[in-house]
Order: structure tokens, then sequence, then C-alpha cells
């Protein structure tokens, strides 16, 4: 018997539908259907978009429902991709669907607008019409009306191919394309006899002969400073053809790359790769956790593991944080693997998004360089997982499915038996100790590349400057240190963490502070256009003239933000140029890059920025790296915080001194006494892991316990603690009487967007009822989630409290 039941997972993410679904085959789209490729369903009165799991051949219900359509010729998720998202949403409690989703670019998700591209006459009757006077056909109607067979052989013919995006109105990728047809019989004579007449068209068929490609008619225009209608004559001629043809948009398109070469490797790079090639060899999942401080050679080491990688015939997939995916960081690998590699990330355009992705689906490319959701790369020969700057906190979705991709890329390098790299000069506390239990292999690599000694940190007490009298935002120490690198003309990177740290308006007289109406937290000011905004949902506002409470007129901001210290620089190094980079400098496409381009190419001599300059830049000629508020971090209310700043504080401090110049590293606090100050100041890791590690037990934190947070949120306050409230009963009553169970409480900020919000903590060491109660509860409140807008967002394992 054929098999005719497809189990179909459907595009409605809700608790109730979260199931696996059975449908009919029908006989017209048995003939290719295959798990993996998109389909259309009947779903209730509606008709949505759903992927097929598997096929089998009997279902346990009757009166399926018959497959409406199906999109995808070729499948777009691998049997690998499909068992991974099921787990995905298993270990994460998320729906289905969203799991699913979040693997794949955005160009095909829930959206079933698909077209066949014509590439020469098709000879079927039934698609010839059909292609009547069209290059292009939308899927929906052409399935209506020819069976997936046909389409499929015209498309290993040649005829024609799949094109997803074509539909997806606004963003058509392909333009129209110009080549050189074969020569005409009479072609010598011909070009004899345009030499005469007509210099430019002779030039122009020049040219074209000298073309290995079909080109965009755009780019001949404007190489050849010609008109369409000379382009038109060739045509005539016969010498050209145009056709409707398609490019990647390829951002790095422009970009030319010198091709670099591997460099001779130092002894301990050696040794770490040593240990990767023979996990390679022996096509061992092992994981390792590469612990090098900045400068100690870890790409060179990603790169040559690669390059076995790819001369085996097999794929790569490094990951960076969205933050440090720097023109600079994709340089290198362009440069050392040119073409093989796909930048994905999300300052691409959902085209060029899509474009990559393709690449792999295609088998064009054995490297994926990327952020977080790169790691759902559907290449199906998968040699190795690289996951740099491992610590990142941006690792971690925040958003349905909660995911930290550290498992994911486990669970990956399990299932093709690859080994994963993590990579990072101050490790997730929870990653070392893994390593240190044996779970993963440490691979440490202590020193920097020449020798060169990390540059000597001082701390700055921001409190003994407040009893010298200086109330400025530079301490004495760090204006003698920008001045003298003014004089010798040598850069300065200035660090200002925003978060915690913002400006926020604040009456001297009566105390009171700005805060936005729909969420918790105070409004911060925006010198530019002289207006408070929230940063969580964009209400902004006029700055108050005098305080609304009071009426005094002593109101002011406070508080240190990238604006203000560009104005502080500006008064006292009037001569100083300096570059800002922050969320407001960097909204538009391609800014980032320019002002680094800027900044390297020595147009400015003050890099004044937030995190996002804090990791991955190399700059020859910064020798002086300032910290401007260190405790910004600290004062977060998360266990986290400790480790976050001596993290940062390392980080940046990396950025100094790089090259042959001597770095130096001034950091500003108000707590300077603090471990993570200090031991940061001392580039001690291991002193800082074993005070951490007792604190964490002490707490009962990571890695010591596991950590569930329940966020409950809706618009009135009494049901948002009623409902919290309950939550909790509930989880001390099914729960072991080992968890530990916290709250409810009112979350960190208590409202935002107009909506309340409590939260609640387990702390377990081993609970494996746990995601079964936390099911039954979630299914215990559908219907005020319907009926009311009650959300309960659970997060196993959050990363941020
Ligand atoms: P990390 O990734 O650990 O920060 P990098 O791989 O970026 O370190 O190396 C730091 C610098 O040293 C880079 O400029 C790199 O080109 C250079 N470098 C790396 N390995 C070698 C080597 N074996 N010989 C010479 N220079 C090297
Ligand atoms: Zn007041
Ligand atoms: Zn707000």
């Amino acid at each position: 018997m054929t098999d005719r039941i497809a189990k179909v997972v459907v595009d409605v993410p809700a608790q109730e539908t979260n199931k696996i679904y059975d449908y009919l085959i029908p006989d017209q789209l048995l003939d290719g259907l295959v798990p993996g490729m998109r389909v259309v369903v009947p779903f209730g009165p509606r008709t949505i978009m759903g992927y097929v799991l598997a096929i089998h051949n009997h279902s346990e219900r009757d009166n399926l429902k018959e497959l409406a359509n199906v999109l995808d010729v070729q499948p777009i998720l691998t049997e690998e991709l499909i068992e991974l998202g099921k787990w995905l949403s298993e270990e994460t409690m998320s729906y289905y669907i969203s799991s699913f989703q979040a693997m794949l670019p955005q160009a095909l998700k829930a959206s079933y607008k698909k077209s066949l591209h014509r590439l020469a006459p098709i000879e079927q009757d039934a698609l010839n019409t059909l292609f009547d006077g069209r290059d292009y056909i939308d899927a929906l109607e052409l399935l209506e009306h020819v069976s997936l067979r046909q389409i499929n052989e015209a498309i290993k013919r040649g005829e024609a191919e799949w094109d997803y995006e074509v539909a997806s109105k606004g963003k058509v990728k392909t333009i129209q394309m110009v080549k050189k047809v074969g020569t005409l019989d009479q072609f010598d004579q011909y070009l004899a006899d345009l030499s005469r007449q007509s210099k430019k068209q002779f030039q122009l068929v020049d040219y074209f002969l000298g073309l290995e490609e079909a080109v965009p008619v755009k780019e001949v225009l404007e190489q050849n400073k010609t008109t369409k209608q000379t382009l038109s004559k060739l045509e005539i001629a016969g010498c050209i053809t145009f056709f409707q043809g398609e490019v990647y948009r390829d951002p790095h398109q422009a970009d030319r790359f010198t091709r670099s070469a591997p460099l001779p490797l130092k002894p301990q790079q050696k040794q770490a790769l040593d240990k990767i090639n023979q996990a390679l060899t022996a096509i061992k999942n092992d994981v390792f956790l590469l612990h090098g401080v900045t400068g100690s050679g870890k790409t060179e080491v990603y790169l040559q593991a690669i390059d076995t990688v790819i001369r085996d015939g097999k794929q790569a997939i490094v990951l960076v944080p969205e933050i440090s995916l720097t023109p600079m960081m994709v340089d290198r690998f362009k440069q050392r693997f040119g073409d093989a590699v796909a930048v994905m990330h999300s300052a691409l355009s959902k085209g060029e998004r899509f474009d990559e992705w393709r690449k792999v689906h295609r088998h064009e490319v054995s490297v994926v360089v990327g952020a977080r959701s790169a790691i759902f790369a559907p290449f199906d020969r998968l040699g190795l997982i690289i996951i740099d700057e491992e610590h990142e906190s941006s690792y971690k979705q925040e958003d349905h499915p909660r995911y930290h991709v550290r498992e994911v890329a486990i669970k990956r390098g399990e299932y093709h038996q690859c080994p994963v790299v993590l990579g990072s000069a101050t490790p997730n506390l929870e990653t070392y100790a893994r390593a240190k239990k044996g779970v993963f292999t440490l691979i440490d690599m202590p020193d920097r590349i020449n020798d060169s000694v990390m540059p000597a940190v001082s701390i700055q007490d921001m409190r003994e400057e407040l009893h010298l009298g200086n109330r400025s935002m530079f301490s004495g120490a760090l204006k003698e240190a920008i001045q003298a690198r003014m004089d010798r003309k040598e850069q300065i990177v200035l660090f200002l963490n925003r978060r915690g740290y913002s400006t926020f308006v604040m009456c001297r007289d009566c105390g009171y502070v700005s805060e936005c109406p729909n969420c918790d937290i105070s409004l911060t000011y925006h010198q530019r256009h002289d207006q408070l905004k929230c940063h969580y949902c964009h209400h902004q506002e006029p700055m108050p003239k005098t305080c609304p409470t009071c009426e005094s007129d002593s109101i002011r901001f406070f508080g240190t933000g990238t604006e203000k210290v560009e104005e502080a620089l500006n008064q006292t190094f009037p001569e100083a140029r300096v570059i800002r980079m922050d969320v407001d400098t960097t909204r538009k496409k391609g800014a980032h890059e320019r002002l680094l381009k800027q900044f390297d190419n020595h147009q400015a001599d003050i890099l004044l920025g937030t995190q996002m300059i804090a990791k991955g830049l190399d700059f020859p000629k910064v020798t002086l790296v300032g910290v401007l508020a260190a405790d910004g971090l600290l004062n977060l209310p998360d266990f986290r915080a400790s480790e976050r700043t001596f993290q940062l504080l390392t980080q940046v401090s990396g950025r100094a001194g790089r090259h042959d110049l001597l770095g130096e590293v001034i950091v500003q606090t108000y707590t300077p006494e603090h471990y993570s100050v200090e031991l940061a100041q001392a580039y001690d890791y291991q002193a800082f892991f074993n005070q951490e590690m007792a604190l964490r037990k002490a707490y009962q934190y990571p890695p010591y316990y596991f950590l569930t947070l329940i966020t409950i949120s809706h618009e009135q306050l009494l049901k948002t603690e009623e409902v919290a409230r309950t939550v909790v009963k509930l989880l001390r009553k099914h729960l072991s009487d080992e968890a530990i169970i916290l709250g409810p409480s009112p979350s960190p900020i208590e409202r935002i967007k107009g909506r309340y919000r409590y939260q609640c903590m387990i702390k377990y060491k081993d609970e494996p009822n746990q995601k079964a109660v936390l099911k039954k509860i979630i299914e215990h409140y559908e219907p005020l989630k319907r009926k009311e807008n009650l959300s309960i967002q659970i997060d196993l394992n959050p990363q941020q409290l």
C-alpha cells in the first residue's frame, strides 16, 4: 500500500493546536512529496500553511481532510532539522510551528506565495499553455493545472526552476540580464561593417565578446556609458539576447577580498588545532572549550580547522555574536575561503538573508558565518561547529523558542558526529564548570601572539575624584591620558555601558523622577530632539521646564548617556574628532560599517560607544581604552551581574595595544573594591571563577542549580497577582520537596506597554516532572489566555533576570 498520510505541523501558534495533524495525500500530490516540504492545508474554515514532518501509511483517525497543495519541490527541512525542530519544542516548551519558523529565513515562513520561473520553452502542453506570454507563474495556480511530476521533469531538464521570492512583492531579485548569443553566420562581416558604421556598437560587441557570463542590463549601461537603444540594435542584429535572470542579493558583492594564506602556527595554536583535527579525523562529537585570551590566535585556529573540514568535502558553521559580526570579522573568513562563505546576520535585508540561505541549501557554499540563528543552516554534511565568544548573552533567544545556541550546537554535533568548538577569553561560568568536570575538553591558549603583554589596567575611584572636587565625568588620570594620546596622534576608545546608566530626569528639590506612563522605568533624555523617551514602548514627551510636582526649576537630567559624554568631550578636548556609536547613530543600514571605517582610517581620534564597540574590533592605533562607568552592569538585579562585569572589562581591555604600540586601560568606578573589577584588572579568570563559583553555590544558582523563570502578565494588577500566586501554589503542590520555589514577586520592570508583570522562579537539581507540571498549568489557563489576553511565559534556563 502506498503511504498516503502526511504528518503536518500547522501554522497556528496556540497551545491547543500544538499537535501533529494527519492529512490525506490526494493522487495528484503524491508524486514527489517528501517530509520537509511546505504544504497548504484546510484547517477549520481556513486554508493555512504547514510543514510535512513525516509520511506514513496509516492514521489513528478517520475522515481525514486532504492536503490542498504542496509548495516545494525540494524539501526545505532535512530529516535532521525535522528531528531538531521537534526536540527544540520539547526542550524549550514552545510550539512546534515556532521552532520550525525559527529555523528558516523569513522569506520561507508562513507565506505560500511561490512561482515557477521558466528558463526556456517547456514542451508539455499544459505547462506551455500556462506559461503563454509569461515568465513566472504562481505556485498555487500552477499546481491546479499540472502535477508535481510534470514540474519536476521540466526542472530536471533544466527548463524551469522554483523561485520562492518573486511573489513576495517589492523584493524582486530577478533583473533584466543580457548575454551574447552564438556567432552569426557572417559574424566577421557584421563586425567589419560595424567598425565602419558605428564605433559605439562595435565597442559594445567587443565588450560582450569578452564576457564569460550574463550581466545585468544596468551594469552594461553603466560600464559602457551607453543607452538601451544601442543595446536593442545589437539584439535586432542577433548579437545578444535579453532574458530574466537571477542574481543573489549579496551585501558583500562590491567588496574585493585579497586571499589570505594560513599562517604558520604558534605552539599553543598548533596544540589546539591538533586536538580539534584528531576529533575531525575520528569523526567524534567532542565539545572543546578553547579558553584563549583576546589576541591569542583563536580565529586562526578556527580558520585552519575549517580548512580541513572543507577539504574533507564537509561543511562548517561559525557563530559570532551579532555585535561582533563586523566587516573585519567577515573579511577574515571571506579572505580565506572566498565564495565558499555565506554570511547571515540581522543587518541583511529579508531578501539578502534568503539568498544566503539558498546558497547553503543549494550546496553552493561550505561555510556559514553568522549570528545565533545561523546554527540552523541546512547543511547535510556538517563537519564542525564553532561558537566564538561563547559567553555572549545574545546566544540565548529571548523569544519563542527560548533556546540557547550552545545546546542546539551540541545536539547537531551529536547527529553529525562532528566536533563543537566553544571559544572565549572569559568563558561562561557554566561552560567552564562543565569543562572542569570533563564533560567538555578544555584547551588553554594563555599567551598572546608575539608575546605582547596585556595592557596595564588602572582603576580610578570616582568617589575620590568627587572628594577632590572633580565633578566632571572624566577622572584626572583619564583626562591626562586622553590628552597624551591626542598629542602623540594615537587613538582612543571610550566605552560607556548604557544599560543601567541611562540619563534620567530628576528634580533636585523633591526627588521627582520622570517615568514612562506605560512602563515602570524612568525616561531617558535625548538631547538632539530635547525629548524624553521610553526604551521599552517608545513613548516620548517633551523635557519639562519645571518639576511637575513641586514646580521647582532645578529639574535636570542625571547619569551619563553617550550624547552627554560626547558633549563633555567636545568641551574638554575641543580639537578632538569624536565618533559616537550607539543605537541612535547606527540605526541606518551600513552606518555601523561606515563609522568603523572612518575610525580605522584615522578620520577621528576618539571612538565613543556602548556595548557594540566592546568586542571584535582591532585598531592598530588604539593605545588607550577608557571605561567610564564600570558599575553600570554591577547594579543590575541579576545574579550574573558580576560575571558580566568581569567579562566586559576583560573584553574591553583586549581592545588596547593589540599591535606594536603599548596599550593602557583606565577603568572608572564607584566600587573599585568589587572582586569582579579587581580580578579583571589582574586578568585572573581562574581566581574569578573560584570566587564566583563559591557564591553561586552558597546562593544556590547555576551551575549548582537549574533555573526556570515563569512570567505572568495581564492588564490588571490584581489578576496578575492572583494568577501568579496560584501558579506558585500549584508548583509547590506538584514539584518535589527538593525544588526551591521563589515568588511570586513583581518583575524587575513591573509594567511594560500597559501590562503588569509578575514572576516566580524554580531552582532545582532534578525535577523530571517539571515540564509536565508546567504544561498542565498552561493548559489550565488556556481559556483565560484567549479571553483576557493573559500571558504565561516560561523560560527554562533564563539568561537575563
Ligand atoms: P583571537 O581570535 O584569539 O582574538 P586572532 O586570531 O584574532 O586572536 O589573532 C590575533 C592577531 O594575531 C591577528 O592579527 C592575527 O592575524 C595574528 N595571528 C594569529 N595567529 C598568528 C600566527 N600564527 N602568526 C602570526 N600572526 C598571527
Ligand atoms: Zn520637584
Ligand atoms: Zn514605556
